[in-house]
């Protein structure tokens, strides 16, 4: 189904992220990509992140970082997504040799936006680096609606296509709506389906598919062994992607959710209450040191280019949370990039892999 899956160039260094942001006034290229660019301050220190796994175990183990003044610790997304991708290759050589079958995600691209055009192309070699097969149609930005359907009628019923992404945005002559619902709940990977979600949302029913993101963060705080069960939850932001669904599963998962969004009154007393907190907003660093319970748990899923003359891109990405002040105060942190962004393709694998055990009833 729909897919917006978002750059996250992980490093293996965590970047260090500035309290003292200033948005930026005029428009900006980036601003198709992820988000309004803003204007970068530097600061004279810059922490390094050390992140190990346990040896002999996939559950990961929060570390500290090095910075100076710092109790930080780092919730390594790009080594847990690693591990899974290697879990699903094997999984999916497995499926192949039991049963003869190849888990296969097709992906629809129309019209020539860069981005997109970069999220399909990633997606694409993820899919080739664990096995799985993947298909594409690339229809000019004038194709129509029909043209689209088509495809997505030929994909419903192609058993060799075990989940369907249709790339967003879409032109804007194209009811995206009537597109998204035409895909098959059976291959909605990305979890978006209204049926999809409403079964998130209701006890005892069981969803085919959770949205990539959220299914992200959570599974950090599961190999990180980050007790969830009544514990205070507070998830900023409840876009349909990524915060509603994320506060979804945390409920699922028997912590007291509140959300957080731009009406909230007095955000900072609230998030100050969490246990956990998942932001997912698109503002760099608005959650500041003030805003977090000593000891908290902090997913942050937010990617936005500030400025930054120092870097070749002249731009870098960071969070929605004041990394710096976070590593201070919090018990664990996801840095940016390097956090939640590499989980949010992992869980697109596992779920076309799962989506293709499904169709051969195997557990
Ligand atoms: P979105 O659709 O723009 O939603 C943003 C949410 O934040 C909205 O619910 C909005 O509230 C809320 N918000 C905005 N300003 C706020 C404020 N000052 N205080 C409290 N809440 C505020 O964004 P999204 O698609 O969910 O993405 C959010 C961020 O995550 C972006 O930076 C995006 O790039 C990133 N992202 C990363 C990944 C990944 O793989 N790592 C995937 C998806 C998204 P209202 O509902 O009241 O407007």
């Amino acid at each position: 189904m729909a897919s917006m899956i978002f750059t996250d160039p992980s490093s293996a260094a965590a970047v260090h992220h500035l309290p003292f942001t200033r948005f930026s006034n005029g428009l900006n290229p980036l601003r198709r990509f992820v988000g309004p660019l803003h204007v970068f301050s530097p600061t004279p220190t810059l922490p390094r992140i050390l992140s190990v796994r346990s040896p002999r175990s996939s559950r990961f183990v929060i570390t500290a970082s090095m910075a100076i003044e710092s109790s930080a610790k780092v919730i390594d997304g790009k080594a847990v997504a690693k591990q899974i991708r290697e879990e699903i290759s094997a999984k999916v050589l497995k499926l192949k040799e039991a049963i003869g079958v190849v888990p296969g995600l097709a992906v629809i691209l129309v019209g020539d936006r860069k981005d997109s055009a970069t999220y399909v192309r990633n997606k694409k070699k993820a899919c080739e680096s664990v096995g799985i097969n993947s298909f594409e149609v690339h229809l000019p930005d004038d194709a129509s609606e029909e043209e689209v359907l088509k495809f997505i009628s030929d994909y419903n019923g192609d058993p060799s296509v075990h989940g369907i992404l249709v790339q967003l945005p879409l032109p804007s002559h194209m009811n995206e709506q009537n597109i998204l619902n035409a895909v098959t709940i059976e291959k909605d990977v990305d979890g978006f389906h209204p049926l999809n979600i409403g079964r998130l949302a209701m006890r005892g029913r069981e969803p085919l598919f959770v949205p990539c993101t959220p299914k992200g963060c959570i599974e950090l705080l599961h190999r990180y062994g980050v007790d969830i069960k009544g514990k205070r939850a507070v998830v900023i932001g409840r876009s349909n992607i990524v915060g509603m669904p994320a506060a979804l599963l945390l409920q699922r998962e028997d912590a007291t959710v509140t959300i957080v969004h731009s009406r909230t009154k007095n955000p900072e007393e609230i998030t100050r209450q969490a246990d956990i907190i998942i932001s997912a907003v698109g503002q760099p660093n608005m959650v500041r040191g003030s805003w977090i319970k000593p000891g908290a748990v902090i997913i942050d899923v937010g990617i936005n280019p500030v400025e930054d003359a120092s870097s070749p891109r002249g731009y870098r990405l960071v969070g929605d949370v004041c990394y710096e002040e976070a590593c201070k105060i919090a018990e664990a942190v996801t840095p940016v990039p390097g956090g939640v962004g590499p989980m949010t393709i992992a869980m697109l694998l596992s779920n076309t892999l799962n989506s293709a055990k499904r169709a051969y009833n195997i557990k």
